[in-house]
């Protein structure tokens, strides 16, 4: 049945929060870029998911749409291949949601791993909406209504994913095979830590380089980044590997990165001059990516981008809604879909 595609599919997005920085360059972005011209490659913005933890200020939502969007746009992606979507405006989103919670149940969402950390982070311990518990089951619709094969994502986000895998896998038991179970596929850097040494560099937490930032941005904060605090003078051995901006050396200037751990052993490169070169290094990334969204910052044209890919999503949201009624024998009126 539905699995039928010229190409595989790719789906993958990002809540629009805020802009996008160096972790999310890392752990999907890359993989994006790198696979949407092998893959037929759709991106959410997920304003809907944005809202499982903003639901009181929504009013953020209009800019910060367009805000990924653009992030998306200046590291490369291709929006004559690649469609780029808002959630909310594809309603068969909604629908695959509403059907897939029939059968998924509360305890594997209560005892998912990313929804215990994040639940921390938000303290919703004690206070979740449904919203929030089920947002793995409408993660499994943005994915799925597309029928993507394949999920360019961070590592914090695996176990979601995973939800994803089995719901396509019960679907398909239950009624009928409409849907591939989905892969992940992580960066070789999956999680990226922040700037100020914390596990990851996040949005929500503000310890981050964006990928908008100004070269004057990029100096002041890598140059005020923790590094081994065992080091105090530039002769002092140094422990790369507590040391936060040599684990970027390692994500960014791989080539350089074995060279500069000697080094920084042996005392022989203080912090500073390690700095100086990681400005350089992320300065010679972010400087392209800088000029391509200045190209797309021009008035209507992210918006042109976003209606086009949306209008794109919905059909083929309504192809799989087809595929879905059938095998749940719900197609009243029109069985076998004419
Ligand atoms: P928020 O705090 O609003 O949830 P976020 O920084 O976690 O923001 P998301 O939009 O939730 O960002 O995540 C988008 C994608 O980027 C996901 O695939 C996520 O796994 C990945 N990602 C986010 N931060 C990092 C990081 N520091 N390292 C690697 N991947 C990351
Ligand atoms: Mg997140």
């Amino acid at each position: 049945m539905g699995n039928e595609k010229a190409k595989k599919r790719i789906l993958t997005g990002d809540r629009p929060t805020g802009p996008l920085h160096l972790g999310h360059y890392v752990g999907s972005l890359q993989n994006r870029v790198r696979l949407q011209h092998q893959y037929d490659t759709f991106i959410i913005v997920a304003d809907v998911q944005t809202l499982s933890t903003n639901f009181d200020h929504p009013e953020n939502l209009s800019a910060d749409v367009r805000q990924v969007t653009l992030d998306n746009l200046s590291v490369g992606l291709d929006p004559d291949s690649a469609k780029v979507f808002v959630q909310s405006m594809v309603p068969q989103i909604a629908e695959l949601t509403v059907f897939f919670s029939m059968f998924i149940t509360v305890n594997r969402l209560k005892h998912n791993p990313t929804i215990k950390t994040e639940a921390g982070q938000y303290g919703f311990e004690d206070n979740m909406t449904y919203g929030f518990l089920g947002y793995p089951v409408s993660q499994a619709a943005d994915i799925l209504f597309c029928r993507a094969d394949l999920v360019p994502v961070g590592e914090d986000q695996l176990p979601v994913v995973e939800v994803s895998r089995f719901t396509a896998r019960r679907f398909n038991e239950l009624y009928a095979p409409v849907f591939p179970e989905p892969q992940s596929l992580s960066g070789d850097t999956a999680r990226l830590v922040g700037l100020d040494g914390q596990a990851k560099m996040s949005k929500s937490i503000g310890n981050c380089i964006y990928l908008s930032d100004s070269p004057e941005d990029i100096r002041t904060k890598v140059m005020s980044a923790v590094t081994d605090p065992a080091r105090i003078h530039r002769d002092d051995p140094g422990h790369p590997e507590i040391c936060t901006i040599f684990s970027y050396q390692q994500a960014f200037n791989r080539d350089e990165s074995p060279d500069i751990e000697e080094r920084c052993r042996a005392g022989t490169i203080g912090c500073v001059a390690c700095k100086k070169r990681m400005v350089q290094v992320i300065e010679e990334l972010l400087g392209p990516i800088r000029e391509r969204r200045a190209r797309f910052e021009k008035p209507g044209v992210v918006d042109e981008i976003l209606l086009a890919g949306t209008e794109e999503a919905r059909k083929e949201g309504g192809r799989t809604m087809e595929m879905v009624r059938g095998a749940m024998h719900i197609d009243y009126f029109h069985p076998g879909g004419q």
